[in-house]
């Protein structure tokens, strides 16, 4: 058992502890204290001024990561809020898939990213306007007359401490002759100057994906991996194309990315039948996605476990492996002593239930994941609303 040697603010008590980056998984208790993780064992001592938020029967996990989001709200038409989206959902830390080109970032930064309580990381978009303008059908990033390497790899320089990388699409209206294999070009360019990771979004692909896949470095992310829109990951022989196998073994990170369009049970299940799993599970939330089929994090790590995927790998996909993905193992999606004390309190929901994917197939899981407290730097927070329970000063 860890010591403890200051009162603890709070312990979460009688839940199960399922933390894969630190090999838990069982009947744990965890103390927290000043925001961070202090202690966690099968039991903790409790102070006068201790309160204990009683999880009988749940699941306690790191505060979940959700690597895909659009938060760039009253700007972008993409854009959500992340307080009132991601901690009702036990998303403790989101990443921005590049909603933000370099001309916008700053100010995405310093309005948005920096006033948010839950953490937030960000790509920037290759386009200069980012995905700031909706004609009705396409976002802007489709407008490659505006890419600015030279701007792109100061706006990284200047956010390094938020800014992941680059977001680029290879999605046919950015690829359409005569740019093919430009927009990859630059963004390589970019990621190589900057030192920093790409993620690329691999819908309706308008480009063959091997000859994507084949130029992915180690610690580069494809996103949108099971959509169902022209080329998809599974080849005609039905099994997972080979050069997104070969990218895997170099270290390129395989997402989710459900978005509005962009999963399907299809897809999904011939790839795990042929024993490809994602590394990562992740949203793809904004403003469409949020009121479609896939509606949170919890909802779309559950549809994994009705495809089969074991629930341990499950958490570990919207947790410890996310955290890998964005080089920040020791700062989120962990429990581990010492570390932020951001945790994701999961029910589960006797089922039968049926969730969507995006083209509209039901799939029936027999239990459903649900956020019921967030846990942020120490502060609870209840699930489904944004209201606070001030755990820090007991009442
Ligand atoms: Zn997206």
């Amino acid at each position: 058992m860890d010591t403890v040697d200051t009162p603890l603010d709070l312990v979460i008590a009688g839940g199960r502890v399922i933390d894969p980056g630190q090999g838990r998984n069982g009947p744990l208790e965890v103390g927290i204290c000043a925001g961070r993780i202090a202690a966690v064992a099968s039991s903790l001592p409790r102070a006068a001024g201790t309160q204990v938020l009683d999880a009988g029967g749940r699941l306690v996990v790191p505060g979940l990561i959700d690597l895909h989001t659009h938060l760039f709200d009253g700007i972008s038409a993409l854009g959500v809020a992340a307080d009132a989206t991601c901690l009702p959902a036990g998303v403790t830390t989101a990443v921005d898939a590049g909603t933000a080109g370099e001309v916008a970032f700053g100010r995405f930064r310093r309005g948005w990213i920096d006033q948010a309580r839950t953490r937030v990381f960000a790509f920037v978009n290759l386009s200069s306007i980012g995905l700031i303008i909706d004609d009705g059908l396409e976002f802007g990033d489709r407008e490659l007359r505006y890419v600015n390497v030279d701007r792109i790899v100061e706006t990284i320089a200047e956010h390094r401490d938020v800014c992941l990388g680059i977001k680029v699409r290879v999605a046919r209206n950015q690829t359409a002759p005569p740019r093919l294999h430009r927009p990859l070009d630059r963004a390589l360019e970019a990621a190589e100057r900057s030192g920093t990771r790409l993620m690329v979004h691999i819908t309706e692909p308008g480009i063959p994906l091997d000859s994507v896949f084949d130029r992915l470095r180690p610690g580069d992310i494809v996103t949108h991996l099971f959509h169902g829109r022209a080329e998809t990951i599974i080849a005609a022989d039905g099994h997972v194309l080979a050069s997104l196998r070969r990218a895997r073994e170099r270290g390129v990170w395989t997402d989710v990315g459900h978005g509005g369009g962009s999963f399907t049970y299809r897809t999904a299940r011939a790839a795990l039948a042929d024993g490809f799993e994602p590394d990562t599970i992740s949203t793809d939330l904004h403003a469409f996605s949020l009121v479609g089929a896939m509606k949170d994090l919890p909802t779309t790590m559950t549809k994994f476990l009705a495809l089969g995927m074991p629930l341990e790998r499950v958490i570990a996909a919207a947790t410890v492996n996310a955290a890998r993905a964005i080089s920040q193992p020791g700062v989120t999606g962990t429990l581990a002593v010492g570390g932020p004390a951001d945790v994701a309190i999961l029910e589960e929901v006797e089922g039968p239930v049926t969730l969507a994917d995006v083209t509209g197939e039901g799939l029936e899981a027999d239990r459903a994941l649900r956020a019921w407290r967030t846990v942020r730097a120490g502060t609870v927070t209840t699930a489904g609303t944004v209201a606070t329970e001030g755990s820090r000063t007991p009442a």
